[in-house]
C-alpha cells in the first residue's frame, strides 16, 4: 500500500514533454534553461531534464540549487531569482549564473566570487511591462558598463520576464525590444552579448507561432514541461503530456449531507463567506489532504466529482456518480499554484514513475 497523499510524477511523461519543446524549439534557435523551482530541487527531475537536453537548469531558490549539487547532477545552473544580498556567497558557492537587477548586489557577488576564487555569470533581466524585476531598458547599458568593470563577474547577457506580476503577454514588440537592445549594448560596448533570455513558458506561443525571433536564444521553462500547458490561456500544448504529475488522496469520511449548512453562518477557517445553495441531500467525502498541502482551486477532479472546498487538513468534495467509500483514493490533475504546494509539503509523498519501466518505483 502506497501512502497518501502522494505525488506521482512520471518521469517518462516528463522526459517526454521536455524532449519535444527541446527540440520545437532547437528549430528556433532556442535553447532551453530547464526550470526544477516546482519540482523543489529533484535531483531525478533535474535528470531527466538535462537527458531531454536542456542546456542548462534555473531555479529561483538557492537552496534548491544547494540540493541538486550536493546530489551531484552535473550541469550549469541559474538562479533565475535576483540574488539576497545576505545569500551572496551561496549563490557564488553553488550557481554558475544569476539574473540580476541591482547593481550593488552584483558588486557582492563580485566580493565574494574574488574571495572564492571563482568566476560568477550575471544575466542583467530588463523591466519590459509586466512590471516584476527588471532593469528600465533606458538604464541597461549603464549597468553592464558598471558590471564589465567588476572583477570575478562575467556578464553572460540579458533576459526578460512577462506574464507573471501583470499578465503581459511576450509579443513581437517586447521580444523586439529585447532583441534591440542586445544589439544596441554590441554596438555600444564592443562586446557579444551571448545569452538573450526570452522568458518563461508564457512565450511559447510567439515563440513557435512563427513570428521573428531576433536576438532570442533562450527560454526558461518549468510550468510547460511539467503540466504540459502553455501559460498565457493554460491551453495544452501539442503531443505533451498534460498529467505528467497527479496527486493521489485517500478518502477518509463518505455520508450523506445536507447540502446547505445549518446555524449563524459566520467566516470559515481561511476568512471566506461560504456559499450557501440548497442542493438538498448530497454525497459528500472527505479526504486527507488540505491547504496546507494543495491549493484547492488548482485541483481537477475526475469527471463527475466536484471539489466544495478544503480547510488546512481536509478536502471536501462530492459526487453523486462515484464510489467514494473510505479508503478510496481520488487521482486530481494540479494546476501549478497545487502543485507547487504539494511538492513543499511534507505531509505529501512524492512517487516518481523512472523512465525505464522495469525499474521500482522511487518514493522521498
Ligand atoms: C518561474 C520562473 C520561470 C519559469 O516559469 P514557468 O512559467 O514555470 O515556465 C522563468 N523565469 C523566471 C524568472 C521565473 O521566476
Amino acid at each position: 500500500m502506497m501512502s497518501a497523499p502522494r505525488l506521482e510524477i512520471d518521469l517518462c511523461k516528463i522526459h517526454h514533454n521536455a524532449c519535444l519543446l527541446v527540440e520545437r524549439l532547437g528549430k528556433r534557435g532556442i535553447s532551453v534553461t530547464g526550470v526544477t523551482k516546482a519540482a523543489l530541487g529533484s535531483a531525478e527531475i533535474a535528470a531527466t531534464l538535462l537527458e531531454a537536453g536542456v542546456k542548462r537548469l534555473g531555479d529561483s531558490r538557492i537552496e534548491n540549487i544547494e540540493a541538486m549539487r550536493f546530489a551531484q547532477v552535473a550541469a550549469a545552473m541559474t538562479l533565475i531569482r535576483s540574488p539576497m544580498l545576505s545569500q551572496a556567497k551561496r549563490v557564488v558557492m553553488s550557481a554558475n549564473v544569476s539574473c540580476n537587477t541591482e547593481i550593488e548586489v552584483i558588486k557582492k557577488l563580485s566580493l565574494e566570487a574574488q574571495k572564492a576564487g571563482r568566476t560568477h555569470g550575471v544575466i542583467l533581466m530588463v523591466e519590459l511591462g509586466d512590471l516584476r524585476e527588471g532593469i528600465m531598458p533606458e538604464d541597461v547599458t549603464d549597468t553592464v558598463r558598471e558590471t564589465l568593470n567588476l572583477p570575478n563577474i562575467d556578464f553572460k547577457g540579458i533576459g526578460t520576464n512577462l506574464a507573471c506580476r501583470s499578465g503581459v503577454s511576450p509579443d513581437s514588440r517586447n521580444m523586439a525590444m529585447l532583441s534591440e537592445l542586445a544589439d544596441s549594448i554590441e554596438t555600444t560596448l564592443g562586446l557579444s552579448v551571448e545569452i538573450v533570455s526570452g522568458g518563461n513558458s508564457a512565450n511559447l506561443e510567439w515563440a513557435l507561432s512563427g513570428a521573428e525571433i531576433g536576438r532570442v536564444n533562450d527560454l526558461r521553462l518549468g510550468e510547460a514541461i511539467l503540466l504540459g500547458c502553455e501559460t498565457l490561456h493554460r491551453q495544452p500544448i501539442d503531443g505533451l503530456h498534460t498529467d505528467a504529475i497527479t496527486l493521489c488522496a485517500e478518502v477518509i469520511e463518505a455520508k450523506v449531507k445536507p447540502s446547505k449548512p445549518s446555524g449563524t453562518i459566520a467566516q470559515t477557517a481561511f476568512g471566506e463567506v461560504p456559499p450557501s445553495t440548497d442542493r438538498g441531500l448530497v454525497t459528500q467525502a472527505l479526504l486527507a489532504v488540505g491547504q496546507q498541502d494543495i491549493d484547492p482551486s488548482g485541483l481537477q477532479a475526475p469527471t463527475g466529482i466536484d471539489v466544495l472546498g478544503a480547510s488546512s487538513d481536509h478536502l471536501i468534495l462530492e459526487s453523486d456518480c462515484f464510489e467514494l467509500s473510505v479508503g478510496a483514493e481520488v487521482v486530481f490533475q494540479l494546476n501549478y499554484s497545487a502543485l507547487v504546494r504539494a511538492m513543499t509539503s511534507p505531509f505529501v509523498t512524492k512517487v516518481m514513475t523512472p523512465a525505464s519501466p522495469s525499474a521500482e518505483p522511487i518514493q522521498i
